[in-house]
């Protein structure tokens, strides 16, 4: 089923030490071009894959102490 819960990460994924992970929100900046570019008159850019992935998941974003790292996770949601 797709109803598992959000798993929010609690370790720095370069090092292993405990973090608090803060979510990271994404800016809606590709359909925002897109958009302009249609106003425009214009046909938009496909947006890369990798982008489309990201926008997919659950980012979340932590500054280790321990490793210095600032470690950028996604969490993908079950597959549906
Ligand atoms: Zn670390």
């Amino acid at each position: 089923m797709s109803d598992t819960p959000r798993q929010k990460p609690q370790f720095c994924a370069w090092c292993g030490s405990p973090l608090e992970y803060e979510e990271h929100h994404h800016e809606p900046h590709f359909e925002t071009l897109a958009e302009q570019a249609r106003a425009r008159g214009e046909e938009p850019p496909p947006l890369p894959q990798n982008v489309e992935e990201l926008m997919r998941g659950d980012s979340y974003i932590a500054a280790c102490p321990g490793c210095r790292v600032l470690s950028h996770v996604i969490s993908h949601h079950a597959r549906t």
